[in-house]
């Protein structure tokens, strides 16, 4: 694929596929004004929306989802073949958005519903706490699943009301802008303003122009991009949610079911070639069982399948790894795998672009012979390879896994479940499987995100919607006194009173006393 990097604003952005190579289409970059312009129409759309209630919202979007649903084929077959995906990942990317449809759907107004809450003082007063929409959400997503994070990652906030303005990958914009494409009309059919959602195109530059207009921004990518755009949310006083990059540790355990283990590794690490933020990117396992398990996953990844399916829906044929989507990527992988190798490592499969397919297929790596001198342990690779490192029990484990600046997802593998549960709570990480991975992603009920350098916010759950909502407090007095007693004026008496209550209520001493009289 030819690098894009650079084109000027004004300029188009071609689309190539990274598994086919063919050329995809192309989409023209928006410049600062017309990102302006964009947000000023979803700030107008959103008063409208805003004001429908909840469940109507809900009930429209589910409906627009239909449209999704109704247009599959098409839409696997594109992702499949911009971001070079297999059609059974492109296929789960759908599930996530019927997910979260039908989840926030169901459950966001349980989420967003005035609650009371009883104060532990002021018993006098009545509290209440409301979500109201912010008004304009931005999203700046990247290429490694450009359905789940623009579309999906939507309809929360469009649940809670607010418009969003979507900037995708400038390497897969094409499902981004057909999928909302779809949404628009379904949404026109029902009278709902359709600028309630919409795509703009480009580079950094058009990205910073969003982050300068909207009310919040959602930011998915890496840690330097993260960084400055939280730099900016700040000196904006917006709210920003950053999910950032990972490098997810396994922990083997010597009872751990080793077949188990081996088949979640090599998915887990291979998934989406390795493009996943909570991908397996690192596994520490127990000298014990070291050979047989590093045996157990040579045999599995020698057994996938490389290629490109995405226009195989009549045959039976299916591929299980794809391509690369970003051609920089590999050089990335390439530069990990080459430090490993110089330092020391061992190859034992793949390590190569795979030499039989014409687009960005790195073959899937498995590398053995690894410490933390070397980059594959300890920078995001963002790729399918796998480099498994013996320890000596637990606590090595736990100081290895732990030995990182990131802190997104993990995993522990043992027999012993409540042991694991015991080692998954000091391990530092967002979510923590024990024997499974990748699937904190799938529980949209919990919240997920992460810690240290992985990022600020959790998408999913409560939060997940609440995120997209300024919290308001009501406080209503229940009892029409003519003045509360701390008002004016100001009295001797009040004071001294009120001395005596707090150390009652407050002071150790007392409370010492209390307990040394009744023993
Ligand atoms: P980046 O984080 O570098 O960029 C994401 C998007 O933000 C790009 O479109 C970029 O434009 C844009 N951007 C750049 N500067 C700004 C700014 N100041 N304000 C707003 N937007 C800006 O991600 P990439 O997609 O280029 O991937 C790079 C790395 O990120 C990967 O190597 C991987 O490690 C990690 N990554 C993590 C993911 C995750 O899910 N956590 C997903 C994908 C990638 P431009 O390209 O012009 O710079």
């Amino acid at each position: 694929m030819a690098e894009q990097k650079g084109i000027p604003t004004g300029s188009q952005i071609e689309v190539v596929s990274p598994a086919t190579r063919e050329r995809l289409g192309e989409v023209a970059v928006d410049s600062p004004a017309e990102v302006k312009a964009a947000v000023a129409r979803a700030r107008q759309a959103s008063r409208i929306w805003a004001a429908t209630p909840l469940s109507t919202r809900a009930k429209v979007l589910r409906l627009a989802g239909d449209s999704i649903f109704d247009h599959r084929e098409e839409l696997v077959e594109l992702l499949s073949r911009e971001n070079g995906k297999p059609r059974m990942e492109a296929l789960t990317e759908l599930a996530y958005v019927g997910d979260m449809l039908a989840f926030y759907g169901r459950r966001g107004k349980r989420f967003l519903d005035p609650h009371r809450i009883t104060p532990h003082m002021m018993l006098n007063k009545r509290v209440t706490i409301h979500y109201q929409p912010r008004g304009v959400i931005g999203f700046i997503t990247p290429w490694n699943f450009p359905l789940i994070l623009t579309v999906g990652e939507a309809i929360p906030a469009l649940v809670a009301g607010n418009a969003v303005v979507i900037k995708p990958s400038e390497w897969t914009p094409l499902i981004a802008r057909r999928g909302v494409e779809l949404l628009r009309e379904s949404l026109a059919a029902h009278g709902v303003p359709v600028d309630i959602i919409q795509v703009v195109n480009g580079y950094g530059e058009t990205g910073a122009a969003l982050v300068d207009e909207v009310d919040m921004i959602s930011f998915t990518g890496s840690t330097a991009t993260g960084r400055r755009v939280a730099m900016r949310a700040a000196e904006r006083l917006i709210p920003c949610s950053l999910e950032l990059g990972g490098k997810d540790p396994m922990i083997v355990l010597r009872d751990a079911d080793l077949e188990r283990a081996a088949n979640a590794a090599v998915w887990g690490a291979f998934t989406n070639s390795g493009q996943v933020c909570i991908s397996v990117e690192r596994v520490y396992v127990d000298a014990t069982v070291a050979d047989r398990f590093t045996d157990l996953v040579v045999a599995r990844t020698r057994e996938l399948r490389q290629g490109f399916d995405g226009d195989e829906a009549d045959s039976d044929r299916r591929v299980d790894v794809g391509a690369m989507t970003w051609p920089r990527q590999i050089e990335t992988v390439t530069a990990h795998v080459d430090d490993a190798r110089e330092k020391g490592a061992a190859i034992l499969t793949g390590g190569r672009l795979n030499p039989a397919l014409p687009g960005n297929f790195y073959e899937p790596t498995v590398l053995a012979g690894v410490d933390h001198s070397m980059r594959i342990m300890t920078e995001e690779t963002f790729g399918p390879v796998l480099p498994i490192m013996p320890v000596q029990d637990e606590a090595e484990a736990l100081r290895l896994a732990n030995d990182s600046r990131y802190a997104l997802n993990a995993s522990v593998w043992t027999a012993n479940r409540a042991n694991g549960e015991r080692l998954a709570a000091n391990v530092a990480a967002g979510i923590t499987c024990v024997n499974d991975v990748i699937v904190g992603f799938a529980v949209t009920d919990a919240p997920s995100g992460g810690l240290k350098e992985s990022g600020i916010g959790k998408r999913h759950g409560a939060e997940g919607i609440r995120r997209f909502c300024n919290q308001q407090v009501i406080i209503t007095d229940r009892f029409g006194l003519k003045r509360e007693l701390i008002w004016y004026p100001y009295s001797a008496g009040f004071e001294k009173g009120l001395a005596r209550v707090l150390s009652f209520l407050y002071s150790n001493r007392l409370s010492r006393k209390i307990r040394a009289l009744f023993g």
